[in-house]
């Protein structure tokens, strides 16, 4: 059956498992995330389909069924899963992608790698992504892609089916033009983004940002300036952004260019950080943390991050305040998503390293200042310490968005807590009553997690009230393709 909706995601929508010799498909155990909220457009159109790629020996013949049928929570669609050989999914996600691609929208330009990146493979696998989406889509359907890892999707797509309604969304930053156009292919991607009715940011910069690398390559026409809403308005923060730029026009296509800032789902954390077991679980960390405050820090093991920047900033404040030892212990999840790629483990190897050397210099039998968490945490877990912990500091070098951050505040049901936040997580154009701190100066975060451990409940809890609000009012529900709608757009004209 055609679809209406077209998800465009390079990872299945489900964990697939051998149950007693069969395969079955079962729901994300992690309700965070951006799978299950993807898949619950499903629930406003009459039928969708989602692509994605499934490892295989041999493509063209895979052994496994290239379509299926999955009929969960919300509702029926079809995945289609498009047979890649390892090779094909190292060189397209771990080699173009992560060496080439991330550290460029990240602004990390000496950790950019040219060399291995073999163009002709991610081009082979972007086009066959757009195939499988024009199989699956309906007339006039709206296909919906993401990331940077599908660059090439839209432009590949638009030529083989005018009608479609194309969007595109970005789930990191877009750096400016003297950052972005260092990437040799920089043209070809801009123009298959061209191809699209609406490219999607989170937040007015990155939005900015493109337009100015757009206006570097093409001759184009860009909508005149509106102001930001003012809610995003950060006196002084890194990322705020003025001014916007609504549309922009290539040899006659309009693409939109819309500010859509992912939220979380407030009401489903609300309910996990309210449950008695929570409460439970919350009051036994806090016992085994006897007088000491708690401060959470939870990220990926990634450059970005700045993990290894804030371990030694925690090391800093231990030297430097004596009487915080034995008073304060920082728990530090860094959980590592690509264990086989050499970048990552010297990030690892460094944040073990440092966490050591903290708890060497400082532990005594009764106290140790760093609990180095390297396994994810399961969600409600998760939830509990982020009621528990006293700060939560999240302090990234480069991030998108950063969901940890209004995670946390959607727990505080109980209006405590204080959230330390680097200006340069998306989330702190959205969060400026936050303590924001510049994570490339030491003095700042220093002086940022010192701030959060001394301040007054009343400063706490205004702040915290504020935060909430603004995390609410912001909430999941209100994410979405841009200015297209789902299931109900109009047919573009072919
Ligand atoms: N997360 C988790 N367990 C962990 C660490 C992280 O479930 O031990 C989840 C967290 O709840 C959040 C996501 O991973 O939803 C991380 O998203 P974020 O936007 O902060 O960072 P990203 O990893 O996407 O850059």
């Amino acid at each position: 059956m055609a679809s209406d909706l077209v998800i465009v995601y390079h990872r299945q929508p489900y964990e697939e498992v051998e149950e007693n010799g069969k395969i079955v498909f079962r729901e994300n155990k992690s309700p965070n995330g951006i799978v299950p909220t993807l898949k619950g457009f499903f629930g406003s159109v009459n039928h969708g389909a989602w692509v994605a790629w499934k490892l295989a020996e041999d493509p063209a013949n895979p052994g496994f069924e290239q379509r299926v049928e999955i009929d969960d929570a919300h509702g029926r669609y079809t995945v289609s899963r498009l047979p890649l050989t390892e090779h094909q999914v190292r060189e397209f996600y771990h080699v173009s992608s992560k060496e080439a691609f991330w550290p460029i929208l990240h602004s990390f330009k000496e950790r950019y790698n040219y060399d291995p990146v073999d163009w002709e493979n991610f081009q082979d696998v972007n086009r066959r992504f757009a195939q499988a989406a024009a199989e699956e889509a309906a007339e006039g359907a709206l296909v919906w892609v993401h990331d940077y890892n599908l660059w090439l999707v839209p432009g590949y797509l638009r030529a083989i089916r005018p009608d479609l309604r194309i969007a595109f969304t970005h789930h990191t930053p877009f750096p400016s033009a003297d950052m972005f156009n260092v990437l040799p292919w920089r043209k070809q991607i801009v123009e298959s983004l061209l191809a699209c009715d609406d490219v999607g940011f989170h937040i007015p910069r990155y939005a900015a940002n493109f337009v100015s690398v757009v206006r570097s390559l093409f001759d184009v026409e860009v909508s005149p300036p509106i102001r930001a809403p003012d809610k995003w308005f950060t006196e002084g923060t890194a990322l705020t952004e003025r001014v916007m730029r609504e549309t922009i026009t290539h040899e006659g296509h309009e693409t939109g260019v819309s500010i859509c800032p992912l939220g979380v789902a407030t009401e489903f954390i609300e309910t996990r950080a309210r449950r008695p077991e929570t409460e439970a679980r919350v009051k036994e960390i806090w016992q085994d943390l006897g007088p000491a405050k708690l401060i959470l820090s939870v990220g990926r093991t990634d450059y970005t991050k700045g993990g290894a920047q804030q371990l030694q900033s925690f090391e800093r404040v231990l030297e430097a305040k004596p009487d915080l030892r034995g008073r304060v212990r920082l728990m530090h999840v860094s959980v590592s998503a690509n264990r086989n790629m050499s970048s990552y483990e010297d990030i690892q190897t460094e944040i073990e390293q440092i966490a050591g050397r903290i708890n060497g210099r400082f532990g005594t039998l009764e106290w140790q200042p760093v609990a180095l968490i390297s396994r994810a945490i399961p969600f409600d877990e998760l939830v509990s310490y982020y009621r528990a912990a006293d700060v939560a500091w999240i302090t990234p070098l480069a991030d998108g968005m950063n969901l940890v951050c209004k995670e946390f505040v959607a727990s505080r049901v109980d209006g405590e807590g204080v959230l330390v936040l680097s200006e340069f997580a998306g989330a702190a154009v959205e969060l400026s009553d936050a303590l924001i701190v510049n994570p490339f100066s030491n003095r700042a975060m220093d002086r940022g997690i010192l701030q959060a451990l001394e301040m007054d409940g009343m400063e706490r809890r205004h702040r915290m009230e504020r935060l909430r609000k603004a995390v609410a009012e912001n909430d999941l529900s209100h994410w979405g393709p841009g200015r297209l709608q789902v299931g109900a757009g109009p047919k573009r004209a072919a």
